[in-house]
């Protein structure tokens, strides 16, 4: 038998998960909303006609004004999918690259990967200035320019799952994808199996390989499948 690339590397597969909704119990922006009075705001951006890196760019600039520590606390205050920390112990026990692929913010992304011990993290740089103030300026990703994906988010999932898979040295048929929304379909789409959690519509549901509502479930899905 052939030894693939992904062995290779030492890892079974890579998981990357979205952010907010999938393993947070809850949304960073709205957490961030409440501490400035700007949930309306926020949800009239969301809900606007905006290309998804044109919303992006306009909720950042809600955040001029809070600090680093103020987004820190916000994050703190949005507790973990259950059976998220179980999961991504079990995954990585089991031999798996996990980390997460989300059009939040760096600051955040990074210290939940950091306390779940996650291998990546992609998001947006949120720029703060030398007081660790936040701008309200963000620095995108993006990526759907370059593959021709019709996300136009701030952070196009397909793209950057792409890359992280060729940074590990794995095909597609070695990654796997776990998301809720919208935003997460162009990563559904490219990885080898896609897991929709707590799907928040129909179209995320649909496009899924497989609909879950115990985040656990994706040990079982790969270690059945990857
Ligand atoms: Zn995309």
């Amino acid at each position: 038998m052939q030894m693939s690339e992904a062995y290779n590397s030492g890892r079974r597969g890579l998981v990357a998960f979205d952010m907010d909704g999938t393993l947070l119990d809850g949304r960073l922006v709205f957490a961030l909303a409440d501490r400035c009075d700007a949930r309306e705001e926020v949800i009239s951006i969301m809900e606007s006609t905006l290309h998804g890196y044109e919303r992006s760019k306009a909720i950042a600039m809600l955040w001029k004004g809070l600090s680093k520590y103020d987004l820190l606390e916000a994050l703190h205050s949005i507790p973990l999918c259950i059976n998220a920390r179980k999961t991504i112990e079990a995954l990585k026990g089991y031999g798996y690259a996990v980390g997460i692929i989300s059009d939040s913010y760096d600051l955040a992304v990074e210290h939940l990967a950091s306390i779940l011990g996650m291998d990546f993290g992609i998001a947006n740089k949120l720029v703060c200035d030398d007081d660790g103030m936040i701008t309200g300026r963000i620095e995108m990703p993006l990526g759907w320019e370059r593959v021709g994906c019709r996300c136009m988010n701030s952070v196009c999932k397909r793209f950057h799952l792409k890359i992280i898979a060729d940074r590990f040295g794995m095909g597609r048929e070695h990654t796997a994808a776990v998301g809720d929304s919208n935003n997460d379909i162009c990563m559904l789409e490219q990885a080898g199996i896609s897991i929709a959690y707590r799907p928040k519509n129909l179209e995320v549901k649909e496009r899924a390989m497989y609909v879950i509502d115990d985040l656990y479930d994706v040990v079982d899905i790969l270690m059945n499948n990857l």
